[in-house]
């Protein structure tokens, strides 16, 4: 297969189908924009099968992704998405950075979800950036930019009882979007990479944060949430 990309946590490989990909989900880890490097046990299984889980589940509640189908443990076969520069956090609690520039401590309740917009790019840091920025870097157009925030918004009041059920609080996550025929797309993953998970009772957190903060139990924290997850 060729490779077509190689990230912090996937392989991207062209299919033999045109406008199709093969996702690879890698069990290396890092965190603070590449600083901190690792590998969780079988993050990239976890991962894949958990992303795979969800996004068909949303496809179910008529969320267009680009999910084909999961092809083995680690495998997803995907459309080939344009993607727009963004990543989308929506936030239900203050969490990390949001508690770093507000000063509310972590596990403030919030009344109305948060929508964040960052600039995906590395060399800068993936700052975080407002609606006049977008249109600024030709991201998105104004009309764009309200279908991203609408379907990021509704991806999380379908997510949010989703995990409650499983005895899981989603704190916030991240999103990324692209275009396929003309049509908005969810794309990348969903993850304990790329959500904060805390449990209900314990508020135990199950996701990266115990590889960033080195909080140990990074692998048992991410095959409970995949426990859950897949029932
Ligand atoms: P924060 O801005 O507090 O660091 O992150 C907010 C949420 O978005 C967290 O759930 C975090 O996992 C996710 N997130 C933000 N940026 C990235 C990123 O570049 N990579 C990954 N994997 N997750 C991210």
């Amino acid at each position: 297969m060729e490779l077509l990309y190689e990230g912090k946590a996937k392989k991207v490989y062209r299919s033999e189908v045109p406008g199709q990909l093969i996702m690879e989900f890698k069990d290396d880890a890092t965190a603070f924009n590449g600083q901190k490097r690792g590998q969780i046990a079988d993050k990239g299984s976890v991962n894949a099968q958990m992303t795979a889980r969800i996004f068909q589940w949303l496809m179910e509640k008529d969320i267009p992704t680009h999910l084909i189908r999961r092809l083995d443990d680690r495998h997803l076969l995907v459309r080939q998405l344009t993607m727009i520069g963004l990543e989308v956090v929506v936030r239900n609690g203050v969490a990390g950075s949001l508690s770093q520039r507000t000063g509310l401590p972590e596990g403030t309740a919030i009344d109305q979800p948060v929508l964040e917009l960052y600039y995906k790019n590395d060399a800068l840091g993936d700052p975080l950036i407002n609606d006049d920025h977008v249109r600024l870097l030709h991201l998105a157009s104004p009309q764009e930019l309200a279908a991203i925030r609408r379907q990021a918004m509704q991806i999380n009041e379908w997510l949010r009882p989703f995990f409650q059920e499983r005895g899981i609080l989603l704190v916030d996550f991240k999103l990324e979007f692209g275009w396929f025929e003309g049509q908005l797309m969810l794309g990348d993953e969903i993850s304990p990479d790329t959500c904060r998970l805390w449990d209900s009772q314990t508020r135990e957190r199950l996701d990266k944060d115990r590889f960033r903060r080195d909080l140990g139990g990074v692998e048992e924290a991410y095959q409970e949430i995949l426990k859950r997850v897949m029932t």
